[in-house]
């Protein structure tokens, strides 16, 4: 098969993944059309031979993504997968049409692809075989498509919940300090002076274990940005966040020097120890009580990641978050995001349902948002979390 364009199906949530799979195709070969498709009918001005459809896409998408691939099949295109869905489910990702799916990793695999070199199994496997972020551009400025710098993948922990340990693996991978250095100031002689970054944790920048900080290195990287003509940085908030064990003072002193976040993201996920435990966070109440107090100290403000509905969470453990909750808005000025349980394919967490909120849920987030004091997707996740659920029950692994 001659690829002659590889046609990216845009969804809300895909941006980053397309825009990095863009930037290593395009450093690598030019020869091959690049086109962003935001509606299922662009793609029928296209003719079928020479053309590969791509997706990557999220569980609660799977039913859309069905839907559109028994649609482009029946017209003959090539499609491909990557994503955290098809890496937690290739096979079901395969049997509902596609030629080709990605797991984990896809800049080198996508390079292969576009040679010609198929697996037999129709399985690309980017998680045996990781990439060292350093050796792909972050973003593609030739065609104008920039990202928040990726500058960590991969994540020691194991939260029951999340995919990233499997998507992106569990030794953690920084790119290169001159890397980030030298694209960001392509960025900025092209007017992208505000910086933001990518991390699972973004204090772990440099670190070894991706959790101890090493504020000699975020130090080395921030000041960086700074003398290339960056002139915001936001670090430890959006897009990324940041493990409450890797907030210490040492971290907060470097980051305040540079930083225009007034804000930093933490994820403490329930002020009840027990569902702590059960969701295998790996820290307890009282790291999230020192990382608040600290970043208060610091002047920070504190926006604290919850997740609620787990199906095995007793009235007990809810009125227990609820309590933290309270407190640690009064005691930190914390602000608190919040989401619904979702039991995301692939994840230790798959099979135990959809997460679902109670009345007193409903009237405890209902009257933290009406004092401006919460927000997050949680009333849409919850029903998200049943479409996921149902997706997972559908599977034939
Ligand atoms: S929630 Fe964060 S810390 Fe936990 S496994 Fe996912 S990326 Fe890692």
């Amino acid at each position: 098969m001659e690829i002659k364009r590889l046609l990216f199906r845009y969804t809300p949530t895909n941006r980053y993944s397309i825009t990095a799979l863009v930037a290593s195709i395009f450093s690598y070969r030019k020869d091959i059309d690049l086109i962003e498709v935001r509606h299922l009918n662009e793609i029928f001005n296209f003719e079928v031979k020479g053309t590969v459809v791509l997706f990557s896409f999220m569980s609660f998408d799977f039913e859309t993504v069905e839907k559109e691939v028994k649609i482009l099949k029946n017209k003959g295109y090539t499609l491909i997968a990557g994503g955290p869905h098809a890496t937690a489910n290739p096979q079901q990702t395969l049997n509902i049409g596609f030629d080709y799916v990605f797991i984990g990793d896809g800049e080198e695999n996508i390079r292969k692809f576009i040679n010609g070199e198929f697996p037999s199994n129709r399985i690309y496997d980017g998680i045996s075989k990781r990439v060292d972020l350093s050796n792909f551009p972050p973003f593609c400025p030739e065609k104008n498509l920039y990202m928040p710098i990726e500058i960590t993948r991969g994540c020691p922990f194991s939260c029951g919940y999340c995919q990233t340990p499997r998507l992106a693996g569990k030794v953690v991978r920084h790119r290169t300090l001159e890397q980030i250095i030298e694209f960001s100031k392509i960025g900025v002689k092209n007017g992208r002076k505000i910086a933001r970054f990518i991390s699972p944790n973004s204090f772990g920048y440099g670190s070894k274990n991706g959790v101890i900080p090493n504020p000699e290195k975020v130090d080395n990287l921030l000041y960086n940005l700074k003398k290339v003509g960056v002139e915001e940085i936001y670090f430890g908030t959006f897009p990324s966040d940041v493990r409450p064990e890797s907030i210490n003072e040492e971290i907060l002193s470097v980051i305040k020097k540079y930083v225009n976040n007034k804000y930093i993201v933490i994820g403490a996920q329930s002020g009840s120890d027990r569902i702590l435990k059960l969701i295998n966070r790996g820290h307890d109440i009282e790291q999230i009580e020192n990382a608040l107090y600290l970043l208060n100290k610091f002047g920070f403000i504190p926006r604290v990641d919850f997740i609620f509905g787990f199906p095995f969470e007793t009235d007990e453990d809810i009125d227990k978050t609820f309590e933290f909750i309270k407190k640690i808005v009064n005691k930190y000025n914390a602000k608190v995001h919040a989401h619904t349980f979702m039991p995301l394919p692939g994840t230790p967490l798959a099979n135990i349902g959809a997460g679902k909120l109670k009345e007193k849920h409903y009237k405890f987030l209902g009257t933290l948002t009406a004092q401006g004091y919460l927000d997050g997707y949680w009333l849409k996740q919850e029903e998200l979390a049943r479409r996921v659920a149902s997706v997972n029950s559908s599977s034939p692994i």
